[in-house]
């Protein structure tokens, strides 16, 4: 379960973070590399610095002593005693005692052509070599055979460690002998412990004669097969010491003089404490030969610090370009959804822009319906209008011919005048019907709208008289608007029947309405306001609902019942005076209001009840007189 889980996840989020991810980390390793490269580079340049200057100081400290043993052989007593004839022997070792004591060497002493030790710098100490055989020592060796010797060593008197220097002593062109000097190297050791990286020096056998870290004087950097040690035995070199390996692992080389090796944990001692070089781990071994000697110095430089910087671009170079590469992510998210946003609102707009072409043909239909919606409520209530005259009618012409049979003339011609009378009557709302029926004349004119607010209510007026309903208008001389009259009419017929609805409560809830308890009344007022014209159509009704408010001007939005028979509260009502709401009016009106650029508003007033605004462009101060009429008042 939670395997599909992940796995759902991860689909979700897709293959570019593991993607990211992944790059980062090869980044990474690369950027170690890269590192690791350039650090073990300048590491190398620091050690071959270092070596060159410790090879340098220690060549020095050698060639110091390397003429030394020669110069003996100016002194003529040292070559008798060499060679065997009478010489003063005690004065020889005084003199070879008083020169190691200047120069500071651990010994000096004279041998003959056999290897035997005749005069020596501690002829006076019970450890003396006078007397010793040391044809054996390589030193001997080859200084016997006329070459410079160069040995290290432990002695086997005093098992103490130096470094033996020998020349030839030759007396008119025949060896007679050998002079030795032997040099301590451990003040040189002892300067090596300021030194910054580890290092040794390696002799002919491998074995490390010299050392900054104590522990590892005596060790070897390779392991000693059975017939070298046998002959370090021999000579008895080291003095009988073990010898055991440093144990130094190679792992790769990284140029020709540098190798990177590896040093065990073991490798260090309670000695090594003192030492600045508490190393172990990986080190960068560099060697360069000593001039003038067979050994080889080795630096070793830690290459921790160079691992850790790696590490550390490593890790910055993969949070950089993980980073980097989740902005790339996040831009791109941003831009699909950005992409997807674009399409949706072109999408939208497109839909929008088919909806608003469906309505405005819808809209066209409305008008005409709506139209034709008013034209049947009025027919209605004009047939119920006239069928009353018309009844009255043929009972006062039935009268007529009654009286002028008697030959009551003057009673005839009252019934005719009666009949005048109604007939004029319906010939007014007949004029209405056609009047509303009619289409509007096109061009806008300036519309005196006081005149057009009486002729609304002239076509109300039946209803008006019949309901107890107050109304009062107040319409300013120079409230003249730019539209057409017979369309103006007709949404101010709407508003004031929407008004007496409310008044006389055709809601669908039953009983007459009025906000706060105040009087039935409806107050109209048109006044101007610089370049606009607003008439007002105030009621005292229950004012819009909130769900009303919202959905006024929607087509066949309406509170009023379907059915017909309003007059549920039992009052007086014509028939057909409201009907049942068709939730057309205010859409019809708002959309006529707007053809001539203005606006309809309907809200609450602030003393309660509806109050709609209609909101005209002014006929201009100099323009043709307003029409005061609508023209089919002459009709009438
Ligand atoms: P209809 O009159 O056929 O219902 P209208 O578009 O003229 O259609 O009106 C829509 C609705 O607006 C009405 O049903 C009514 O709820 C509300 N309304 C309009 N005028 C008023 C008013 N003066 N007082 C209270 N409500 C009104």
């Amino acid at each position: 379960m939670r395997l599909a889980a992940t796995a759902r996840r991860l689909r979700r989020i897709g293959p570019f973070p593991l993607l990211v991810l992944t790059i980062a980390l090869l980044i990474g390793a690369a950027a170690f590399r890269a590192s690791e490269t350039a650090g073990l580079a300048a590491l190398g340049d620091t050690g071959r610095h270092r070596l060159d200057l410790y090879a340098a100081s220690l060549e020095r400290e050698i060639d110091k002593y390397a003429f030394f043993p020669a110069t003996l052989e100016l002194e003529r007593d040292v070559l008798d005693l060499a060679s065997g004839r009478p010489a003063p022997a005690a004065e020889v070792n005084r003199f070879l005692e008083r020169l190691n004591q200047r120069t500071g060497t651990l010994a000096i002493y004279v041998m003959n052509a056999q290897g035997r030790v005749v005069a020596s710098s501690n002829w006076n100490r019970p450890d003396s070599f006078i007397g010793e055989d040391l044809f054996y020592r390589p030193y001997f060796i080859a200084a016997a055979a006329g070459r410079p010797g160069r040995f290290y060593g432990i002695g086997t008197t005093r098992n103490e460690p130096g470094y033996f220097l020998s020349s030839t002593l030759t007396d008119d062109g025949e060896i007679v002998g050998v002079a030795v000097v032997k040099v301590s190297l451990e003040q040189l050791e002892r300067s090596w412990a300021t030194v910054e990286a580890p290092v040794l020096v390696v002799d002919e056998n491998g074995v490390a004669i010299l050392a900054s870290v104590p522990s590892w004087r005596y060790s070897t950097l390779r392991p000693l097969d059975g017939a070298e040690r046998q002959r370090l035995e021999r000579t008895l070199q080291y003095n009988a010491r073990p010898l055991p390996p440093l144990g130094l692992s190679p792992v790769r080389r990284v140029s020709d003089d540098a190798e990177l090796v590896r040093l065990p944990a073991e490798a260090r001692s309670e000695a090594d404490a003192a030492s600045p070089f508490a190393i172990s781990g990986l080190v960068l071994a560099q060697s360069a030969p000593l001039h003038g000697t067979p050994w080889t110095l080795t630096v070793l430089s830690p290459v921790a610090p160079v691992t850790a910087m790696a590490w550390a671009h490593a890790a910055l170079s993969a949070v950089g370009s993980a980073l980097i590469g989740m902005l790339a992510l996040l831009w791109r998210q941003h831009r699909r959804h950005l992409r997807a946003l674009r399409h949706a609102n072109d999408a939208l707009e497109r839909k929008v822009e088919e909806r608003t072409r469906h309505l405005r043909a819808a809209q066209g239909e409305l008008v005409h319906a709506g139209k034709l919606a008013v034209i049947g409520q009025m027919s209605a209530g004009l047939a119920h209008e006239l069928n009353q005259p018309l009844a009255a009618l043929r009972t006062l012409s039935g009268n007529t011919v009654k009286f002028l049979q008697r030959g009551k003339l003057d009673a005839a011609q009252e019934n005719l005048d009666r009949i005048g009378q109604l007939v004029d009557r319906m010939g007014a709302l007949t004029g209405e019907l056609k009047r509303f029926a009619r289409k509007s004349t096109g061009a806008p004119q300036p519309v005196a709208t006081g005149r057009v607010i009486a002729n609304a209510l002239f076509l109300l007026d039946a209803r008006v008289t019949r309901s107890t309903v107050a109304v009062t208008v107040e319409a300013a001389d120079d409230a003249v608007a730019l539209c057409d009259a017979n369309r103006l009419e007709q949404v101010l017929v709407n508003l004031l029947t929407n008004a007496l609805d409310a008044l006389t409560g055709t809601k669908g809830t039953g009983g007459a309405m009025t906000g706060g308890g105040a009087a039935p009344a409806i107050t109209v007022t048109a006044a101007r306001h610089g370049a606009r014209v607003r008439i007002a159509v105030a009621d005292t009704g229950p004012g819009l609902s909130d769900a009303a408010r919202d959905r006024l001007f929607e087509p066949f939005f309406t509170t009023k019942d379907a059915a017909k028979d309003g007059a549920k509260d039992g009052t007086d009502r014509a028939e057909g005076e409201t009907g049942g709401g068709l939730g057309l009016g205010l859409a019809i009106s708002a959309g006529i209001v707007r053809d001539f650029g203005g606006t309809l508003t309907g809200t609450n007033g602030p003393d309660g009840g509806a109050l709609f605004t209609i909101d005209l462009p002014a006929a201009p101060d100099s323009g043709p007189d307003p029409v005061t009429d609508t023209p089919n008042r002459a009709d009438a």
